[in-house]
């Protein structure tokens, strides 16, 4: 038996075994069991662009989608419900980020300009970095239109799955009703950017599906709560060995 890549811990934060194995670093996924965890100022107005800033530099207000920094103590949280939250980490530069992905944000290639953004400020190597993926709208539940499959057909033809083995005459209807596989699109674009696929864990988890844990946007509308995801530095790097 294989170990579950993520555990609901007992303050209702799901943790990446991947990332949880770093003690230079803290990091959750907030569920609806998560209270006010992890008690820290949100950095970003979050408008699903493709912007990423560094934490040091962020103004109140800022609108952007994603942010680094290699602050020791300093929480970079992101609020989600359906949108995929993502946090990244590199251990030689001891380096982190928090993106906050839809649909948009995925089209618009948020995850890959985040890791170029750790690249350009901290050195970071792809190789080096580890990626968790916390629980968004899952393929099962996000069906879009025909305006928003457009775009994934442009930029992320893999991303279109259709829900049942199709011939030509169903392939017509699910033009209608295409659903799209945000994650696994994440996944491949972290990969195209040079990270390890072992070093990318998904939790597979959809938001709409799992009331009970989980806030969507989707299912509750209006009254859909957000759920706030974070990672930061705890000890910053000393010396070169280590
Ligand atoms: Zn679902």
């Amino acid at each position: 038996m294989t170990e579950a890549p993520f555990l609901l811990d007992a303050d209702g934060v799901l943790r990446s075994r991947l990332l949880a194995a770093q003690s230079w670093l803290d990091h959750g996924f907030g569920t609806r069991l998560a209270g006010d965890w992890p008690k820290a100022p949100l950095l970003l107005k979050q408008i699903h662009s493709d912007r990423v800033v560094e934490a040091g530099t962020v103004r109140p207000g800022e609108q952007a989608d994603a942010v680094v920094s290699n602050e020791p103590g300093l929480w970079l949280p992101i609020r989600t419900a359906d949108c995929l939250p993502i946090l990244l980490a590199d251990p030689v530069h001891r380096a982190v980020a928090a993106v906050h992905a839809g649909w948009r944000g995925v089209v618009g290639g948020i995850a890959t300009k985040t890791v170029a953004e750790l690249t350009r400020r901290y050195g970071s190597r792809p190789a080096d970095i580890l990626a968790a993926i916390g629980p968004g709208i899952g393929y099962c539940c996000f069906e879009v239109g025909p305006e928003v499959a457009e775009q994934f057909q442009i930029a992320h033809p893999d991303a279109l799955r259709e829900p049942h083995e199709s011939s030509p005459q169903t392939q017509r209807i699910l033009r209608e009703k295409t659903h799209i596989d945000l994650e696994a699109t994440v996944v491949r674009q972290l990969t195209d950017a040079g990270i390890l696929r072992e070093r990318i864990a998904p939790a597979r988890r959809c938001t709409r599906c799992d009331a009970k844990l989980f806030e969507s946007w989707r299912r509750d509308r209006e009254s859909a709560g957000r759920m706030v995801s974070a990672i930061r530095v705890v000890h910053e790097k000393t010396g070169t060995a280590f």
